[in-house]
């Protein structure tokens, strides 16, 4: 089954709104046109809404970062689902080992979020991957394949052509040192096997699966040309156009 590429970029906690509305006015100009290659920004919350009021007439769709799995409440620093559809947000990144190392966040409570995106309409970028420590001890598969089963446990089967998994090996990401192509297609088929387990063949087939780590335009070909790797999350090389849409045209150039 053909899948179409998608490379996603996720700005963390940089770029003010002026800065944001630059950046994404510039890959509006630079790839917003083309619908190939699937593109999604995820800028911080403070500029969600004027980046998707940016790219509304663009081929770009925008995402989130986080969300909580609670529709409203007393959750002081916290938006919810509904909050983020209501910005034509459309996508959202959950499970990011940043969120995991720093906030918190365990395959428990990103199963929440999950469950919460799909029900409210976003299709959520989960993702998964292990540390240096348990890649050196030999656990990458079996940690993997835990993230998957309790990541998305009572996952809706008919929701499965929205779900998005990304896999970053935490060792590689914001650090310079890339998963070779190899070792991604490893991880990346034996996710697409626990998917197929799950929900059966066709539906897995459908899912995209990305990988994170490093990823930039001098390494995107390598990576894009696996059978299982479709598409990439992009950390610091999202922070510029230049380096993003030349991820971006890697993707079309390979897919086309
Ligand atoms: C990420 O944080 O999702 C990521 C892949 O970062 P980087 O591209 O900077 O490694």
């Amino acid at each position: 089954m053909s899948r179409k590429f998608l490379i996603a970029g996720n700005w963390k906690m940089n770029k003010t709104t002026d800065e944001a509305l630059d950046l994404a006015r510039e890959i509006h100009a630079e790839v917003g046109a083309q619908g190939n290659v699937q593109v999604v920004v995820c800028p911080p919350y403070t500029s969600l809404a004027e980046v998707s009021g940016e790219l509304e007439s663009s081929q770009v769709a925008v995402g989130s970062q986080n969300m909580h799995h609670e529709p409203s409440g007393a959750y002081t620093g916290e938006i919810s689902a509904e909050m983020l559809r209501q910005s034509f947000i459309s996508f959202v990144i959950l499970g990011h080992s940043e969120r995991r190392q720093f906030f918190g966040e365990t395959n428990e409570s990103v199963n929440l979020k999950i469950l919460a995106a799909v029900a409210n309409n976003l299709k959520p970028i989960y993702c998964i991957g292990e540390t240096l420590e348990q890649r050196e001890a030999g656990q990458t598969l079996e940690v993997v394949r835990t993230q998957m089963s309790v990541g998305l446990a009572n996952f809706p089967s008919d929701q499965v052509d929205n779900l998005v998994i990304a896999y970053e090996p935490v060792w590689a990401i914001g650090t310079g040192k890339t998963a070779t192509d190899e070792m991604a297609q490893e991880v990346h088929a034996d996710v697409r096997a626990a998917l197929q387990e799950q929900f059966g063949e066709d539906a897995a087939n459908g899912v995209r699966i990305l990988y994170g780590g490093s990823m930039k335009p001098e390494n995107a070909t390598g990576l894009l040309s696996q059978p299982d790797v479709d598409g990439g999350l992009i950390g610091g090389a999202s922070l510029t156009s230049r380096a993003f849409c030349g991820i971006v045209q890697a993707a079309i150039d390979h897919g086309s």
